[in-house]
């Protein structure tokens, strides 16, 4: 059968990351989480104590560490240098320093390489920002997922619950900040491809949000 490479891009909280990896399961391919490379670099750059304005420092840092993914049982593990970083990248300090980093253009050229590098081999889905706009833009189908505020709010907090004690309404400002910080940098901004098929999850299950995605995908198969 025909390898595709598949991409979900969307601001935070609209679902990507349960129907990148449901979708993923159900086709046999391999799930990719981008945001956790961001992620990855904004916890290096917290561990190291840089400051994330300085070029310079991040640069170097790009040079030298080395992020990958291993799937493990039921999940995508992230690694930095052979260190399991997967649950301290989760928290909300993580996340806005993550979002502060990727308008940088020396951690976007690095990790779009690592990125495209991944792809090779198709036979993936990819969740991100700018999947389907500038890492893969020949991809084989692009979705773009939404949600409502209020409903990308609730789910983050109810994801949060257990490892932060930001309430409900703290959880929502931070996903606004963000996504203006998302939307409206420079780099790569966080905007639906031309050719992206728009999906808004406010009020759907997982199950139905896969089962669409899979009907556009089997014209392509
Ligand atoms: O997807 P997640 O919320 O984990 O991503 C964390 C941050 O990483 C985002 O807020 C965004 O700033 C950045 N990101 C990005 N491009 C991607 C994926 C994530 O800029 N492809």
């Amino acid at each position: 059968m025909k390898k595709l490479l598949i991409t979900i891009d969307g601001p935070a909280g609209a679902g990507k990351t349960t129907v990148s990896r449901a979708l993923a399961d159900r086709l046999g391919y391999r799930y990719i989480n981008t945001g956790a490379l961001y992620r990855g670099v904004a916890y290096e750059v917290k561990r190291r104590g840089i400051n994330p304005e300085n070029e310079a420092k991040l640069q170097k840092l790009c040079h030298l560490i080395q992020l990958g993914f291993e799937s493990k049982g039921t999940g995508l593990r992230l690694y930095s240098d052979g260190v399991d970083i997967s649950d301290p990248i989760r928290t909300p300090e993580i996340s806005m320093l993550a979002s502060a980093v990727s308008a940088k253009s020396i951690v976007r050229d690095y990790l779009l390489e690592v990125q495209r590098d991944i792809g090779q081999k198709k036979a993936a889905v990819f969740e991100g920002r700018d999947m389907g706009t500038i890492v893969f833009p020949e991809a084989d189908v692009k979705f773009f997922l939404d949600a409502s505020s209020k409903t990308r709010a609730l789910r983050r907090y109810q994801e949060l619950e257990s490892k932060s004690s930001q309430s409900l309404e703290e959880v929502a400002q931070d996903m606004k900040k963000r996504d203006t910080n998302d939307s409206t940098r420079s780099l790569a901004p966080l905007k639906p491809a031309d050719d992206a098929i728009r999906i808004d999850s406010t009020g759907l299950s997982v199950e139905k949000v896969v089962d669409l995605m899979l009907s556009y995908i089997e014209k392509k198969l």
